[in-house]
C-alpha cells in the first residue's frame, strides 16, 4: 500500500475568510447567480484589465459558451495545441466544430506559431492557444496569424490567471479568454469559471447564453443553457482573488528556489522549466522533462511527495480525437512532452526546507536510475 504525500501535488489555500464569505451567503438566502456573482466578475475584470468579464459554472463551461457565441460551429477547424488537457478540445467538439492539433514548442511547452501555419486551412476559423502550465503562449506571432488570416484567437487561460505576455495580462490578449476555479489552479471557487473580453457584444451574448438565453426573465434572445455560477462559489472566488498576487509570488519563490536546487541536474538530462522572453510564467505547474521520467515519479512517490503527469497522451492520439480518417498527425514535440514530463509541488504551502527534500529525492532519483542504466559511471567508495 502506497502511503499519502507528505507534500502533496496541490493543495488549496483555504481558511476562514473563505468560511465566512460562504457562511455569509447561506445565511442570505440567495443562492442563485446574484450580487456576489457580479462583485466577483468586476473585481476579476478590474485584475485582469479587461472591460468584461462574465462568470460561468466551470472552465469548461468558458471555453464551451464563449466559441458557441463567437459563432464556432460544425464545417468550422480551430487549431489547438495537441499538448492540453483534454477539455480544451472538448470544447471545440461541444460546438460541432473540429480540433486541428498543432506541435508545441519545446521549451515552453506552449503553441508553437510555425506549426499553426503548417495546418491552416480555408475552414479554419479559429486559434485556441493554451497558456500550459502557467506561462503565456507566445501571442504575439499567433494574432499576426490570426490579423492576416482573419482568425478569432482565443485564450484558454485555464491554468494562468496572473500572467503576463509582454505588458499586457493574460485575458487580454485575444478575442476572448477562458478561466477555471477549480480546485488545483492558482485560485479556486470549488468550480468556477471566468470569460474576459473587451467584445460587449459578445459579454452580453455570454450573459444571455449561461441564463437560458434570457435578455429578461422569459424574454429569450435565443437558445441558451444554465450555464451560471453559484453565490457561494462565487463568495469564494472573491477571497481568493484577494489572496492571488501574494499566492503567485510565493509560486515564482518557490519555482526559483527549485530551479537553483536543481541546476546540477541539467548535466544529468534534466530540463528544467524554461520562461519565453517577456513573459512572467505564474507555475500553476513547475514542470521538468527527463527520460527516465515514469521510474522517477515511482522513487518520489515512494518518498512521499506528489507529482503529476501532465499530460501522458498528447490529444492527437487519444482515439476519440483522432482524425476519422487516415492516421493522426506527427507531432513530435508533443509526444516527447507526454512521454517526458514530470510537474513537482510548487503551490503556496510549499515550504524551504520542503523544496531542499524535493530536490534531494529528485537528485537520488536521477542519479540511482543513471547508475542503473550506465554502472561503469558509478563513483567508487
Ligand atoms: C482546468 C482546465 C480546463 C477546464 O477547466 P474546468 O474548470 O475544470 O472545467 C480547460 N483547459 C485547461 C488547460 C485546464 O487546465
Amino acid at each position: 500500500m502506497t502511503l499519502p504525500p507528505e507534500i502533496p501535488i496541490a493543495a488549496p489555500e483555504l481558511g476562514t475568510e473563505e468560511e465566512q464569505a460562504v457562511l455569509q451567503v447561506l445565511r442570505s438566502g440567495r443562492l442563485a447567480q446574484g450580487p456576489v456573482v457580479e462583485s466577483f466578475e468586476s473585481s476579476f475584470a478590474h485584475y485582469v484589465g479587461a472591460p468584461h468579464a462574465v462568470a460561468l459554472g466551470n472552465g469548461t463551461m468558458a471555453l464551451c459558451a464563449t466559441l458557441r457565441c463567437l459563432g464556432i460551429g460544425t464545417g468550422d477547424e480551430v487549431i489547438t495545441p495537441a499538448f492540453s488537457f483534454v477539455a480544451t478540445a472538448n470544447a471545440v467538439l461541444y460546438c460541432g466544430a473540429t480540433p486541428i492539433f498543432a506541435d508545441i514548442d519545446p521549451q515552453t511547452y506552449t503553441l508553437d506559431p510555425v506549426s499553426v501555419e503548417a495546418v491552416l486551412t480555408k475552414r479554419t476559423r479559429a486559434l485556441l492557444p493554451v497558456h500550459l502550465y502557467g506561462q503565456p503562449a507566445d501571442m504575439a506571432p499567433l494574432r499576426r496569424i490570426a490579423q492576416e488570416r482573419r482568425l478569432l484567437l482565443i485564450e484558454d487561460a485555464c491554468q494562468a490567471h496572473g500572467a503576463t505576455y509582454g505588458d499586457t495580462p493574460v485575458g487580454m490578449l485575444g478575442d476572448a479568454a477562458c478561466f477555471s476555479f477549480y480546485p488545483t489552479k492558482n485560485m479556486t471557487a470549488a468550480e468556477g469559471g471566468m470569460v474576459t473580453t473587451a467584445d460587449a457584444s459578445l459579454a452580453q451574448r455570454l450573459r444571455q447564453f449561461r441564463n437560458q438565453g434570457q435578455r429578461s426573465r422569459y424574454d429569450y434572445a435565443g437558445y441558451g443553457l444554465n450555464y451560471r455560477l453559484s453565490e457561494l462559489h462565487a463568495a469564494i472566488g472573491v477571497v481568493q482573488l484577494a489572496k492571488l498576487p501574494a499566492a503567485t509570488a510565493a509560486r515564482q519563490r518557490t519555482a526559483a528556489s527549485l530551479n537553483a536546487a536543481l541546476a546540477d541536474l541539467q548535466a544529468a538530462g534534466v530540463r528544467l522549466p524554461a520562461t519565453g522572453a517577456g513573459r512572467t510564467h505564474v507555475f500553476h505547474q513547475y514542470t521538468v522533462a527527463l527520460p527516465q521520467r515514469d521510474a522517477v515519479a515511482a522513487a518520489l512517490t515512494d518518498a512521499r511527495i506528489g507529482t503529476g503527469i501532465y499530460y501522458p497522451q498528447p490529444l492527437h492520439q487519444i482515439p476519440f480525437l483522432r482524425p476519422p480518417s487516415g492516421a493522426p498527425p506527427v507531432l513530435p514535440h508533443a509526444e516527447a512532452a507526454a512521454a517526458s514530463v514530470l510537474s513537482l509541488p510548487v503551490h503556496p504551502q510549499v515550504s524551504a526546507p520542503q523544496v531542499r527534500r524535493i530536490a534531494d529525492a529528485l537528485t537520488s532519483a536521477v542519479m540511482h536510475g543513471s547508475a542503473e542504466r550506465h554502472p561503469a559511471t558509478v563513483p567508487k567508495g
